[in-house]
């Protein structure tokens, strides 16, 4: 029954080995899909495709969240195997036997031979059930939580704008750099707890996507507009490319506005004196592809896989810019994203770094929601 071209010694290790991971698992044949080695857990989960019973089916269907099938070109081993590498989804439901619903994350690996062609998929299933829960908790602790400071924050920043102002008598040099130092502080503290409210609004999935016909050209030009000034302290050239034929596109201009202030205002602090900042939108034939690049610091390796993860920051760049609190990005990824985009960059420490971004030339998907960003 099973065509395994490894030798056994070889397969009874590999069994071995995935009996004992903690999460179901099997690897299936990259030609037919036929499934050839499944652990313990992966029968009871998937059902054991080498025993015909009526009690196991013999393929188990994997669904989306509101029971449809989940289409089988976009199942990660399908996936994995047309981009010939690891793919991973978090969206995965299997009806359990109780005909209650759990939810999975299922990752599924090419193993290739010595020509780089996938002969096997290795696929295991997480049981993310409670992740997901406590993720959610958290999410709506913080969303809280922000909100809850607001009211006394704005009220700090009132009162140190009314002393600052002299409404309460002058202040001489002492009193106001102490006052002007509360407010600078309260400020940022405001800009944090935006940024959490904005980072749980996006995590909750509430979030409204309102896609209109956008002129890039005309919403880039407003940002830069905005950056010019911190460039012009700095003596950064702000450089800004863009097709004069580039069609509108049914983007959320609010939201992909976020993008490009963040990107750009990054761009900007992260660049030292003197240096230059280019913002280059081109086209290939299914995205828009929206490239800013800087001549700054750059991002050192070893912080390279970190960099979208929430409160990350780079060493180098608390040195340079001690304010900041490590969401931009984060918030940055997940509205592109939501916006049907993906994100990356490059980047030699000391030298420069560039993010791209692409969101499809078809638009983004709508979305009713009930929350907008701050
Ligand atoms: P913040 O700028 O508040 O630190 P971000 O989430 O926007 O937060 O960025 C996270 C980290 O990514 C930064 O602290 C910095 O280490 C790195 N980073 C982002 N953009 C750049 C850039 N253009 N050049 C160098 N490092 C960058």
């Amino acid at each position: 029954m099973m065509t395994f071209s490894f030798s056994d010694e070889y397969k009874k290790l590999l069994q071995v080995t995935i009996d004992n991971l903690p999460f179901a698992a099997r690897i299936l044949k990259a030609e037919t899909g036929e499934i050839v080695m499944i652990n313990k857990l992966g029968t009871e989960l998937l059902g054991n495709p080498f025993v015909k019973t009526d009690v196991f089916p013999q393929t188990i269907i994997l669904l989306r969240n509101d029971g449809t099938i989940y289409p089988q070109n976009e199942l990660p081993a399908f996936l994995a195997l047309k981009t010939n590498a690891k793919v991973i989804k978090d969206d995965i439901y299997i009806n359990k036997a109780d005909n209650s619903k759990n939810l999975y994350q299922v990752t599924a690996v090419p193993i290739k031979n010595s020509q780089n062609q996938a002969e096997f998929i290795f696929e295991i299933f997480e049981d993310i059930k409670h992740i997901k829960e406590v993720d959610r908790t958290k999410t709506d602790f913080i969303s809280l939580a922000s909100h809850q400071l607001r009211t006394p924050l704005s009220a700090l920043r009132w009162f140190s704008e009314m002393l600052l102002a002299g409404d309460a008598g002058e202040l001489n040099k002492e009193q106001k750099d102490f006052v002007q130092n509360i407010s600078d502080s309260t400020n940022r503290m405001i800009e944090l707890v935006n940024s959490l409210l904005n980072v749980s609004r996006v995590e909750s999935g509430r979030l409204i996507i309102d896609p209109k016909p956008t002129n890039l050209r005309d919403l880039i030009g407003n940002i830069i507009a905005e950056q010019k000034i911190k460039a012009g302290e700095k003596k950064i050239e702000l450089v800004f490319s863009i097709d004069q034929t580039l069609p509108e596109i049914n983007i959320d201009p609010k939201l992909i506005g976020e993008v490009y202030t963040n990107l750009l205002s990054n761009a900007v602090k992260y660049t030292q004196e003197g240096g230059s900042v280019k913002i280059i939108v081109s086209e290939d034939q299914k995205n828009i592809i929206s490239q800013i690049s800087d001549t700054g610091i750059g991002i050192p390796q070893e912080n390279q896989a970190k960099i979208f993860q929430k409160f990350f920051r780079g060493d180098n760049a608390i040195k340079l810019a001690p304010d900041g609190n490590g969401l931009g990005l984060h918030l940055t990824k997940a509205i592109v994203e939501s916006s049907g985009g993906e994100i990356w960059f490059n980047s030699v420490s000391g030298k420069g770094t560039s993010f791209y971004f692409s969101l499809p030339k078809e638009g983004s998907q709508s979305r009713a929601g009930d929350v907008t960003l701050n």
